[in-house]
């Protein structure tokens, strides 16, 4: 095939990576739009597989290993370990750039003439963002799962550290370009330094910052992918790599105005998490907390006429989301008007919530988000918060030592009865109390999601 055909195919594949990534944008032609991608990028590999000087074999080697590594994972991932598992597999991409970047070069090297200065520019920075996408990816995947602690892990002179491990490692690329005989070790050494800065550029962010961090991570990534693809002088890993990096930032600065955070504030501006602000537990909930059964609830709609749902990480946990729609069908049927308020940051991953209601079936144009529900608090009657816990958290407006300051909330506490589920008074990702649960205007209604949410929906039944 000439290299005009392949560059050809490659357009076409391009195109219906930027069509994809339109139709993601509403959940109703999203499932066509990942088939699109995923065709788009069957094209473009067995095109690239059909370039002349392709050794097959060990292609097809690392294919099986990885599909199945890859098909065990994602059947044993449940769906509140998605965002795990999303960072692990930035993590791989950001891995997969530097080998194969680290690759090329010793191939050049091996070859007749001295690599030239943009390949060499090229392997640097595919080195470095690479490396730093993985251990950073990594330490995010164990924040999330639970192995490392979730909170800020501040490390003396922390900034003053990674400023000079940044330093070095654009140190180390310029050397790598001007010295192209010794790029192979000052490659190692770029990798290394850039593996430790991952680390410790994640280790500190803790709280509830770790969106913004997945999807910058998930840039990085995309970035990295595409400085290979400059190494090895293909243009579809050119063009696939930033429109994952583009979007990957696109990403994150949505998350960052969801959470009224700027960018350096999060990477660089660490806030005690887990700390519980400065308002101590005990102050907040003694003696002010009510209790409530599924059958007082159910009695609360028969005066009811507009009802709100708001969903959270539990929902997810307990995979509440087919005992919510039923109830929020149940509602519908009795003439009450039910809308679900989505948080941007609710649950582990960015549109978390969409993608179980979706699954449920729940109709997109009942799914309202924050800007458009928050208006609406004071005119509902019956709130009902299943799992969600920081994203309803008033703390983040009264409070500018909590973790969770300035972040935008679904403002719960204004609609008439507010009635939260979940199991306990258990902080929820940021580690730190909730004022709303010991709100007037509150009830908790304790118990696992699902289960709460199913005898709930057999006490409208009956009422
Ligand atoms: P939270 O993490 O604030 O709270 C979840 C609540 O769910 C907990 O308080 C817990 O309480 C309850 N819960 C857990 N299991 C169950 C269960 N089986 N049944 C019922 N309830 C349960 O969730 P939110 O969605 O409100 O907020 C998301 C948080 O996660 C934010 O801080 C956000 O920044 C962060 N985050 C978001 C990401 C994203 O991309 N969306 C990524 C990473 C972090 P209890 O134990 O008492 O049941």
């Amino acid at each position: 095939m000439s290299s005009a055909t392949i560059n050809l195919i490659y357009l076409v594949a391009a195109v219906m990576f930027i069509l994809a990534l339109k139709g993601l944008t509403h959940p109703r032609t999203a499932v066509r739009a990942n088939l699109t991608a995923a065709v788009g990028m069957l094209i473009a590999i067995i095109v690239t597989l059909s370039m002349a000087g392709i050794s097959l074999m060990w292609i097809i080697v690392g294919i099986v290993i990885g599909s199945i590594i890859g098909a065990v994972m994602a059947i044993r991932t449940p769906m509140t370990g998605m965002p795990q598992m999303v960072a692990l597999l930035n993590g791989f991409g950001g891995i997969a750039s530097v080998l194969v970047a680290g690759g090329a070069l010793v191939m050049e090297l091996g070859g007749a003439e001295i690599p030239t200065s943009q390949f060499l520019i090229a392997t640097a920075v595919s080195g470095l963002i690479g490396a730093v996408t993985f251990t950073g990816s990594l330490v995010a995947f164990g924040k999330l799962q639970g192995l490392i602690s979730g909170q800020s892990i501040l490390l003396p002179a922390r900034q003053l550290t990674n400023a000079s491990l940044f330093i070095v490692a654009v140190l180390l690329s310029a050397w790598m370009v001007r010295s192209p005989d010794s790029s192979e070790w000052i490659l190692l050494l770029l990798t290394i330094v850039s593996l430790v800065l991952g680390v410790l550029l994640v280790l500190p962010i803790g709280g509830a910052d770790m969106p913004v961090v997945i999807a910058l991570l998930n840039s990085y990534s995309g970035l990295a992918a595409a400085a290979t693809g400059f190494v090895l002088e293909n243009n579809m890993l050119i063009i696939a790599g930033s429109l994952v990096g583009a979007s990957g930032i696109i990403l994150t600065q949505i998350m960052c105005k969801a959470m009224n955070r700027s960018l350096t504030n999060v990477l660089f501006g660490v806030m005690d998490a887990g700390g519980g602000g400065s308002v101590p537990q005990d102050d907040i909930y003694a003696g002010k907390v009510k209790s409530t059964s599924p059958e007082e609830v159910a009695m609360l709609f028969d005066t009811a006429r507009r009802v709100v749902i708001v969903p959270g990480y539990g929902m997810a946990v307990s995979q509440a989301q087919h005992s919510v729609r039923d109830l929020a069908n149940l509602l519908g049927e009795r003439g009450i008007e039910v809308e679900f308020g989505i948080h941007p940051v609710a649950g582990r991953m960015p549109g978390h919530m969409n993608v179980l209601l979706a699954e449920a079936d729940v109709p997109y144009d009942q799914l309202k988000d924050l800007d458009d529900i928050n208006p609406t608090f004071a005119q509902t009657d019956v709130v009902i918060v299943i799992g969600a816990n920081d994203v309803v958290n008033p703390l983040a407006r009264t409070d500018p030592n909590s973790p969770i300051a300035g972040m935008p909330i679904l403002d719960v506490d204004k609609a008439g009865t507010v009635v939260v589920v979940k199991r306990s008074l258990s902080p929820g990702f940021a580690g730190i109390p909730n004022p709303l649960f010991a709100a007037d205007n509150a009830l908790m209604m304790f118990g696992d999601g699902q289960a709460a949410m199913r005898e709930l929906v057999a006490a409208v039944k009956e009422s």
